[in-house]
């Protein structure tokens, strides 16, 4: 469970977070949607411990995460978030296998153990053929599904999903949603998926609504 209770973000003068407090479940798959500058991203790179709130709190699991310094941060993110952006952000001169296992390797998992595990979810994914292309011999919904192994291969309890459609075409979009559905469904990951998508929003467990940096 992840608790953030009363954060408060602004970049320079303008306030970008003002006062948000939110309880997430093990296992729920969360839509966050609302207008443009409303917040969204923001929210869920303070959720993702990838920014820091400038007051309030984030707990995961009942542990204060907020105060931790950067070297253990970015050791619990690495444990625990898994990452999927609108533009797959594969490292375009590696291997999708290379890409797969980084955050294992990262994380000091042993290469051998790293590169067999991303070798199985890539296949489970539907690329175990693709494991030596490059990312740019891919289509941009191989491309996506490449960076949704990526997310999973350090076993994370979190999914964290910033318009991971937005660069795919209605029907690629529809076969990543199936997929967080299943993946959430056979494993009981929390997903949280900033969207501006209506379709995924509305099969979604909750929606939030952002707007000017609050929950409306
Ligand atoms: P969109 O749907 O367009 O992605 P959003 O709801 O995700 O919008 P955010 O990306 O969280 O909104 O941005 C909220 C506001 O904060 C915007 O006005 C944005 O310009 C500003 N902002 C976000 N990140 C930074 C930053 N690192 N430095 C300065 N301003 C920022």
């Amino acid at each position: 469970m992840i608790e953030v209770t009363d954060i408060h973000k602004s970049f320079d003068k303008l306030q970008v977070i003002k006062g948000v407090s939110l309880s997430i479940h093990d296992g729920e798959m969360l839509a966050i949607v609302g207008p443009s500058g409303a917040g969204k991203t923001t929210l869920l790179q303070i959720v993702g411990t990838l920014e820091r709130a400038d007051s309030g709190s984030v707990k995961f699991d009942g542990e204060e995460i907020t105060g931790l310094k950067d070297s253990k941060l970015a050791r619990f993110r690495n444990r625990n978030m898994g990452f999927v952006f609108q533009f797959h952000q594969l490292l375009p001169e590696f291997s999708l296998e290379e890409n797969v296992a980084l955050p294992a390797l990262i994380g000091g998992t042993k290469r051998s153990e790293a590169f067999s595990h991303a070798r199985k979810l890539l296949d489970e994914l539907g690329l175990g053929n693709r494991l030596d292309h490059r990312p740019s011999q891919l289509s941009g919904g191989e491309r996506q599904r490449a960076a949704v192994a990526r997310a999973l291969v350090n076993d994370p309890k979190v999914i964290l999903a910033d318009e991971p459609t937005g660069s795919l075409d209605s029907h690629n979009r529809e076969e990543l949603y199936k997929l967080f559905f299943d993946l959430r469904d056979a494993t009981g990951k929390t997903f949280i998926i900033v969207t501006h998508d209506d379709t995924f929003a509305l099969k979604a467990d909750r929606v939030i609504h952002m707007k000017d940096g609050l929950i409306v």
